[in-house]
């Protein structure tokens, strides 16, 4: 080939493939010489990417040799005998090769190192999850080994333990029972009896299966078994929820448009961290239909009221019928046009998502949109069985959210966390909110984690973490309150913006849209209709 005639003008080229020359070209005192093997295998390159007609592929390849050869030697093309003019060749061919016009420049010198740091920053993550944050994937050898052993103990047949009835008769409820299956020291048996004077404890036999033996602050355990700080700390007494927010009977209200339906106070557990402790583990309690009229009475009367949701307590502890009925009534109302169901039931009792609940789902669904919400703390909850709930709801809902509590020891870190919001999406969810643990019972505090640690959490996860995976941080303190850390590393005169990148800290220009200009016509105003 002769190569004279291709006149490719360097200044011709894009500024990447221009900037790649230049680093390719430049002399340097330092040169060592490159071995044969080197130098061979980027003249074998260099023929193979001249005869490969329509890839990139070998281009690619080639000018990476180089990149290399450049980077270890610092001897040019030149040195080491290829054509100038080629590689020029090479590089037009590349780009116009490229369906959006990369340059090879481009990809070489700057895409592929973006992506291989890109990369490193979730290196740890992919290295150690799984002895970090172990799922319940990652542990059915044992969790099974767990149910074998407390279904024997609580002579629990598997009829009894496939459904929501016989995980809610068996459940374990002392000390004494929970010694049974797992091996605790007498201090804490002591403890537990303490606190469950004054708050019960619950715990399905699915969800004990759950938890690792051995392991000291195993997140299950820390979740469910109440510890003697829980009465041994009690600070400041606080007000019952809500009195302050609860416009009629069962209904809180914070905000315009939706409203709460507190449709039970009964859960599967009780959570040794929940915001509701006092008023959900005093005992359950059941309302008869005319208690329900009242709420939907004044939903049905304020038309402002568009989204309803049926929380607890846990929504789920309700009868299919009462849901039905509930359901029913709110789809009759013509201004309410969104439902919400709020239920951590199906983590802690997968059993109850029957089909008979999935039907009155679809039927609600089908008329106005239906969304799921639920509580997952860890990815130790993702079993299975849980997985299995979520794929069914997701099949009659309109979405399924998870809002999430920081907790101390569950998941305060950054590999528990990203693995958490991914492991939600593979099985259906939506990471929506994730709580702060609230300063409301202050008695709780052995489980609270500082806002800082959340924020830094939270931040870590942009730019490394699907977007649709990352959850909004907030506190609840009437109201809920968003906690995210602003990015905004400064704001020059002329209103243009300084934004950080939380991945990477680098700092970054960003032109605002002036005030005076957003103020101007535009669009079909510069177009004035004939008159
Ligand atoms: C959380 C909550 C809502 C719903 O808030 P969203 O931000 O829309 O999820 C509504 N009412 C009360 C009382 C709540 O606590
Ligand atoms: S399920 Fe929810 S309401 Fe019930 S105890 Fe747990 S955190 Fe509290």
């Amino acid at each position: 080939m002769t190569n004279n005639n291709t006149n490719i003008d360097i200044n011709n080229m894009d500024k990447f493939d221009r900037k790649f020359f230049e680093f390719l070209y430049e002399k340097r005192s330092d040169n060592k010489s490159p071995s044969n093997e080197d130098i061979d295998e980027a003249k074998a390159l260099l023929e193979v990417a001249k005869s490969s007609a329509k890839l990139t592929a070998p281009m690619v390849e080639l000018f990476d040799k180089l990149k290399t050869i450049k980077e270890r030697y610092g001897a040019t093309p030149d040195d080491i005998g290829l054509d100038k003019e080629e590689l020029k060749l090479m590089a037009h061919k590349h780009k116009t090769t490229d369906e959006h016009g990369v340059s090879v420049g481009g990809r070489v010198f700057s895409a592929l190192p973006i992506v291989e740091s890109a990369n490193q920053r979730v290196q740890e993550y992919i290295d150690t999850h799984q002895t970090v944050a172990p799922s319940g994937f990652d542990l059915q050898d044992q969790m099974k080994k767990n149910r074998a052993k407390i279904q024997q103990k609580l002579n629990m047949s598997d009829s009894s333990w496939d459904s929501y009835a016989g995980q809610i008769k068996y459940a374990i409820t002392s000390g004494e029972q929970l010694a049974e299956i797992l091996d605790i020291p007498q201090k804490l048996i002591e403890d537990i009896q303490r606190v469950v004077g004054v708050f019960r404890m619950r715990i399905s036999p699915y969800y004990a299966s759950l938890i690792m033996p051995g392991v000291v602050n195993d997140p299950i355990l820390l979740q469910s078994v109440p510890t003697g700080d829980m009465v041994d700390n009690k600070g400041i007494n606080i007000e019952p929820v809500a009195s302050d927010h609860s416009p009629a009977r069962l209904i809180d209200q914070f905000y315009p448009r939706v409203a709460t339906i507190k449709a039970t106070n009964m859960c599967a557990m009780f959570c040794t961290y929940c915001l509701r402790l006092d008023h959900i583990s005093d005992k359950d309690w059941v309302s008869s239909k005319n208690t329900y009229e009242e709420a939907l009475d004044y939903i049905r009367k304020d038309t402002t009221i568009r989204d309803i949701l049926i929380t607890g307590g846990d929504a789920l502890a309700l009868s299919n019928k009462r849901l039905e009925y509930l359901f029913e009534e709110l789809d009759k109302i013509p201004h309410i046009k969104i439902k919400r169901i709020g239920s951590r039931i199906p983590v802690m009792t997968p059993q109850r998502i029957d089909d008979k609940f999935l039907q009155i789902c679809k039927k609600s669904n089908d008329i106005k949109p239906l969304r799921f919400v639920t509580q997952i703390n860890t990815v130790q909850e993702i079993t299975p069985e849980v997985k299995e709930a979520f794929k069914k709801l997701s099949k009659v809902t309109s979405a399924i959210l998870n809002q999430a509590v920081l907790l101390r020891g569950v998941n305060d870190s950054k590999i528990k966390m990203w693995k958490l919001c991914e492991l939600l999406q593979e099985i259906y969810i939506r990471p929506y909110y994730l709580f702060n643990c609230s300063f409301r019972n202050p008695e709780f505090g052995h489980m609270r984690v500082p806002i800082s640690v959340g924020r830094d959490i939270v931040e870590s996860m942009y730019g490394n973490i699907c977007g649709d995976a990352i959850p909004r941080y907030l506190a609840t303190a009437g109201g809920k309150i968003p906690l995210h850390k602003d990015n905004v590393a400064q704001i020059n005169e002329g209103g243009d913006y300084l934004l950080k990148k939380p991945w990477s800290d680098e700092v970054v220009p960003y032109p605002d849209m002036s005030m005076e200009r957003y103020k101007e016509p535009y669009g079909f105003e510069n177009y004035p209709l004939d008159k």
